[in-house]
């Protein structure tokens, strides 16, 4: 298993490669004084990735040591603990190589929040509060862009505007229209926000006009239906995107940059045409862009633009279809940045070489500050890699939630979890190596302690193993592979194939309990002579069969997971989601999904929609895969029993009997914490549960890991069984109070 992931990181640069401190994950090794890695423009190309690692210089005049750009995210930082911690953020992903970093969007006046009380400069006292975070950035060789993002009708409070009065069908608010005297005021507010953002340091501004927000709005005639000077014609539509770009370049001066996020593929119905978006490329390049960042898709679109289940650079092509097309019709095109899903350093040298002359990556700087240095010192096995499953970003922004990252608990957290090197180390015991446990062990490996690993199988990763099975979650071995290379470098050492029960570990100092979970049986279910029932484990580990018609029993994450696995029939991407990759409308054809592998049937007992738990920004996704091969959703069920006939269930109390071959059972998992249970019955010796040993409810690798790292940063003070886990900030409390009491009526 070591070995299996040895390959990755070996090509190093050795010409450029400046001798330098190693910075891990969370311990900046680097003295203070040490230059960040990088940050000259040396003419020497880098052997591996010349293109990502060749510097450039914006027509304002602006310099960047390299081609990325870090796209942005809404961190919710300043909400939740304001621009100390912001500044800690960005400063470490500046300090880990991103060319420019672009920040959260900030609105230009109150109306444009996307939440109440979100972030906003349109006041001289609100931009100095930013003069620590451009200077956190700029003395760590970086280069930041405020994002100026007026949400129109996405906003999530009273006061939202757009050009119509047309409710985005995400959203709960219906906005009010503008009138022109408030489109010209708009247009000012968003100068000002610009003028102000150069004024505490900002070395320039994104503005948003993309991913259906205020400026994308106007120009579509999906949601502008206005007669006045900025309805109508393409002409008045864009009318609003050209002005503030004018409006902010005069504000801001030549020398300030300007990139205008652009959307190149709308994904919706009645959004800009294909030659509207290069029309309006080419305004906007004469207008004096520095930038074109490319916008993939409306938040409302009904495909996936940055889940899992895309394929790395997928929309790259969007980039370049109005690259060439503006070079083919105006002979020219400013410079261009592509995004979505690109998450290595060499897919941002295979997008360089072909679409674009930036890339963007955002997420995988939650998961990994230093991605950019590991890739320029040769060490990408190192790399924390994302895996897009938007389970502690976007998630976490949409539920008010401070943002962090799923593989990566301390982003977004840089000052108040620190994995601090220990004066004092200790022998410590982690049983059992799945999420929890290898975020345990790496942790506190990192941290200078002594580890050993205890595994009972002969194979690293536990829970993760089986998710990486399902088809679209092929990333989760890139989470083991950054595990695997960690636990070598800080030397844990790892037993195989061992069992360790209380009297292995007794003589250690710390024991940590990661045992994980087992599937959880449904009494009275047998298999049959012609039906069998398996566990989910079983299936997804290949150690059990299916047939061609089955049952999967349990609605949550794991059965949804399961129903992919079963129906999966090998289509395309862009095939089974009805993407268009010619450069022709807006990105949509008619889907068509590959035969389906299996007839499956997904049965909860929960009367509530299926899939209603899923993830906030992902849950479509999988009911929509799930609805194109055919699945039945069945809720309301109580389950019968297996007979020779089928699966015998009653559905609201009718009876009814699937005709199946297989019953796949994914109904929940109970914890292993025998030795756990064992070892606490001497209430001072200093043994942990994380992870599902500690709590098995829906199998949560955000949590397991987040246990992980938070216990091996304390491990030395803390009390004997303690348990960790994140704070989720009264601002979520406070939203799920207000869904369940005031907007459900
Ligand atoms: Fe990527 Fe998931 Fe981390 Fe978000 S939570 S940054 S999608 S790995």
């Amino acid at each position: 298993m070591l070995s299996r992931f040895a390959t990755i990181g070996s090509r190093r640069h050795a010409a450029a490669v400046r001798p330098q401190a190693v910075m891990l994950s969370a311990v900046p090794l680097a003295s203070d004084d040490e230059a960040p890695f990088c940050s000259s423009t040396e003419a020497q190309p880098h052997d591996t990735y010349p293109r990502l690692f060749s510097p450039l210089t914006l027509p304002c005049g602006l310099e960047l040591r390299n081609r990325l750009l870090m796209g942005s995210m809404h961190t919710g930082l300043e909400e939740h603990k304001g621009l100390k911690e912001m500044a800690a953020f960005y400063a470490e992903r500046a300090r880990g190589g991103a060319g420019l970093i672009v920040t959260g969007g900030v609105a230009p006046n109150r109306k444009g929040w996307v939440l109440p009380l979100a972030g906003k400069m349109s006041t001289p006292a609100e931009a100095a509060e930013h003069k620590i975070v451009t200077a956190a950035v700029h003395d760590n060789g970086g280069k930041i862009a405020l994002q100026i993002l007026h949400a129109g009708r996405y906003a999530y409070h009273p006061f939202a505007v757009a050009p119509s009065k047309k409710k985005a069908p995400i959203n709960v608010v219906t906005p009010r229209a503008l009138s022109e005297k408030d489109v010209r005021r708009t247009v000012s507010d968003f100068a000002r926000t610009a003028e102000l953002a150069r004024s505490c340091g900002y070395d320039g501004v994104e503005i948003m006009g993309s991913e259906g927000y205020l400026i994308n709005e106007f120009c579509a005639p999906r949601t502008n239906a206005r007669s006045d000077s900025y309805g109508g014609p393409f002409e008045n539509r864009s009318l609003l995107a050209l002005e503030v770009l004018r409006a902010v370049r005069q504000a801001a001066g030549p020398d300030f940059a300007i990139v205008f996020r652009l959307s190149m593929l709308e994904l919706v119905e009645r959004g800009m045409t294909f030659d509207e978006v290069v029309d309006l490329a080419a305004l906007l390049d004469e207008a004096g862009v520095d930038v074109l960042n490319t916008g993939v898709g409306w938040h409302e679109a009904r495909v996936p633009t940055i889940a899992t289940c895309v394929p790395r650079a997928a929309f790259a092509f969007a980039t370049t279809n109005v690259r060439d097309a503006l070079l083919a019709k105006h002979g020219r095109a400013p410079l261009m940045c592509a995004t979505n899903r690109i998450n290595a350093a060499q897919t941002c040298e295979d997008v360089l070489e072909r679409s674009a002359d930036l890339v963007s990556m955002a997420r995988p700087f939650l998961a990994d500050s230093y991605i950019m240095e590991k890739a320029w010192a040769g060490r990408e096995n190192e790399t924390n890699t994302c895996i897009a499953c938007n389970q502690a970003c976007l998630d976490h922004a949409f539920k008010m939630m401070p943002v962090s990252c799923l593989v990566n608990p301390r982003a977004g957290h840089e000052t108040s979890l620190e994995l601090v090197r220990t004066l004092t180390p200790l022998d410590v015991a982690v049983v059992g190596a799945g999420p929890a446990g290898l975020s345990a062990a790496t942790a506190l490996g990192e941290r200078g302690h002594r580890v050993t690993l205890f595994e009972q199988s002969s194979k690293l990763g536990g829970q993760f193993l089986l998710a990486a099975a399902v088809p679209g979650k092929e990333e989760f071995w890139e989470t083991l592979r950054y595990f695997t290379t960690m636990l070598d470098l800080h030397k844990v050492n790892v037993r195989l194939n061992t069992t360790a029960d209380a009297a292995t570990v007794k003589s250690f100092d710390r024991v940590v309990v990661s045992t994980g979970v087992r599937p959880r049986r449904i009494e009275g279910l047998e298999s049959s002579s012609t039906v069998k029932v398996h566990s989910y484990a079983e299936v997804l580990s290949g150690s059990s069969k299916v047939g061609p018609r089955v049952a999967v029993v349990g609605a949550g994450g794991i059965g949804f997971d399961m129903s992919e696995f079963l129906t999966h029939g090998g289509a395309d991407f862009y095939t089974e989601w009805g993407v268009d990759t010619a450069p022709t409308g807006s990105g949509l054809v008619e889907p068509s999904a590959a035969k389906p592998a299996r007839t499956v049937y997904l049965l909860q007992r929960k009367k509530t929609p299926v899939g209603a738990g899923l993830g906030k920004t992902t849950g479509w996704i999988h009911r929509k895969a799930l609805r194109q091969p055919g699945v039945e959703f069945l809720n309301g069920v109580s389950y019968k029993g297996v007979g020779d006939d089928g699966f015998r269930i009653a559905v609201d109390g009718k009876d009814r009997v699937l005709d199946v071959t297989g019953v796949v059972v994914c109904a929940g998992q109970t914890s292993v914490d025998s030795l756990f249970r064992e070892l606490r019955r001497d209430e001072a010796f200093p043994v942990f549960a994380i992870g599902g040993a500690e709590h098995a409810g829906e199998l949560d690798a955000k949590r397991a890991i987040d246990q992980g790292v938070r216990l091996a940063a304390q491990i030395e003070h803390a009390a004997p069984g303690a348990v960790f886990g994140m704070d989720i900030g009264w601002q979520a409390g406070a939203l799920e109070w207000l869904q369940r009491n005031v907007m459900k009526k």
